[in-house]
């Protein structure tokens, strides 16, 4: 039987290079560029660059791909424990090679692209040099993908797509977009839709608005508003077969929201971390703030949280690698991807109170953490539906009662042990006094 909470040692040792690494190396670059996705942000390169090199020299760069694809191949636990690492920086995705949403991109070229597609974007985007962008929520609603009105009709030997999306994070950036868009209006929704690589300066792609959010502070919002007027792209741009759109996004997504899940789990211990610092270092009526019990609670009830959630992550991840199978494990995606936004809102949310102004203050991260909570509740589908997920793998295959009171009523179980157990009961009543 093997059953543990501790690393091998060479795996332990190689997660104490990483976080003296994102520490000492990665932290402070956070502090001085605007967003580490920027190609084209000399500042970013300059620094960037050199620390990804670090990175592979350690072979520890795209540690989600295979090494087919220049990858480490870690399964899911292990990157669970690395990610965690890089979680609580801005730049650490970037500079180990497993950004969103240009990881889970990755993946769908590998799986689904032709020779020449997996030439011309995916070498590049696993070498780091591109970014991409994956481009399926429209205006008029996310969370039901059936309801896309984006289209793309066969001309000859192109495809020619029509439509707008919303939130395409990262397009500014980006060298190509993966594009959902309905190619069967006839088929049954889930059949209905198609997945396409489009490359960002194809004619009849622009952009209506660049959208930014609370809690990011760049200069230029990053996820856009997008139209899409007779966008030709090639036959071979066809990500999977017609009508599979829905099971390609799957390959992305399943990935996607466990690695962001796995690096909250970091973001929450650095919170937690200062929130301990702060109580011990502090003093208010002549006592240190860690002496003061509301305080303490808040302590606990945070170290509680993140305990529980960093569990349920790492179970996820063990789960995935021991069933190599999306299906059997959607419903546990589902609770982490549930679970996320409230155990960091709430601890930001207490790391902002145990530091009191200066923790509301811009000095430090905390209320762009709590924004981020907020963020993370909505992208890659919102909380509620992967609550409805959940809830409905967990019911499904339960048994139902006719009776109007459930079987499992005390009078009824003690019914039955009285029938099961009447010869013992008989003989020990003849033999002694009953309490009653
Ligand atoms: C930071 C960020 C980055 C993003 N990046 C991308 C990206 O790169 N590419 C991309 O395509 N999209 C992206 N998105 C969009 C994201 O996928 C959508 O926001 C999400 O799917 C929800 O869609 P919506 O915003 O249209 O909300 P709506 O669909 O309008 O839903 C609004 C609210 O209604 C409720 N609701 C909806 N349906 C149900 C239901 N079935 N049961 C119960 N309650 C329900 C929920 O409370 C939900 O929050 C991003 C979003 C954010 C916030």
């Amino acid at each position: 039987m093997s059953w543990g909470f501790e690393s091998d040692e060479d795996v332990q040792a190689e997660l104490d290079w990483v976080e003296t690494f994102v520490r000492e190396q990665v932290e402070p670059v956070d502090q001085v560029i605007e967003h580490a996705w920027n190609p084209r942000d000399p500042v970013r390169n300059a620094l960037i660059k050199p620390l990804q090199q670090q990175v592979r020299e350690r072979k520890l760069w795209a540690c989600h791909l295979g090494p087919e694809l220049g990858g480490e191949g870690y399964g899911q636990l292990r990157l669970a424990l690395l990610n965690e690492q890089l979680g609580r920086t801005h730049s650490g995705p970037v500079v180990f090679g497993c950004q969103a949403p240009d990881s889970g991109n990755a993946e769908i070229l590998a799986h689904y692209g032709t020779d020449h597609l997996k030439k011309t974007y995916l070498e590049p985007l696993v070498e780091g040099d591109i970014v991409s962008c994956f481009s399926m929520t429209e205006p008029h609603g996310g969370s039901d993908p059936t309801g896309f009105r984006t289209t793309a009709r066969l001309d000859g030997d192109e495809w020619v797509i029509n439509g707008e999306k919303w939130f395409s994070s990262h397009a500014l950036f980006s060298e190509f977009l993966i594009v959902m868009a309905v190619t069967e209006p006839d088929a049954p929704p889930h059949k209905s839709m198609s997945m396409f690589v489009v490359p960002a300066d194809a004619p009849g792609l622009t952009r209506v608005r660049d959208v930014s959010v609370w809690g990011h502070e760049e200069p230029v919002g990053t996820h856009q508003y997008l139209r899409y007027d007779d966008v030709r792209v090639p036959a071979e741009n066809l990500l999977g077969g017609r009508g599979e759109g829905f099971a390609v996004a799957q390959t992305r997504l399943g990935g996607g929201r466990i690695h962001h899940a796995m690096r909250t789990v970091g973001l929450v211990q650095s919170a937690f971390e200062m929130m301990k610092r702060r109580a011990v270092s502090r003093t208010s009526k002549g006592t240190r703030l860690a002496d003061k019990q509301l305080v303490q609670e808040m302590i606990a009830d945070s170290w509680v949280q993140i305990e529980q959630f960093r569990l349920l992550v790492l179970r996820t991840a063990w789960r995935i690698d021991r069933y190599n199978d999306y299906k059997r494990v959607r419903a546990d995606i589902s609770a982490v991807k549930a679970a996320m936004p409230k155990v960091l809102a709430d601890v930001a949310g207490r790391a902002i109170q145990i530091h009191g102004s200066l923790g509301i203050s811009k000095e430090l991260p905390f209320g762009k953490w709590v924004m981020e909570s907020f963020h993370m509740g909505l992208a890659d589908g919102a909380t509620e539906v992967h609550k409805v997920n959940l809830a409905q793998a967990l019911l499904r295959g339960t048994e139902s009662d006719d009776g109007l009171f459930p079987p499992y009523i005390r009078p009824t179980l003690q019914a039955q042990a009285r029938e099961r157990f009447a010869e013992v009961l008989a003989e020990v009543a003849d033999e002694g006094e009953p309490l009653r």
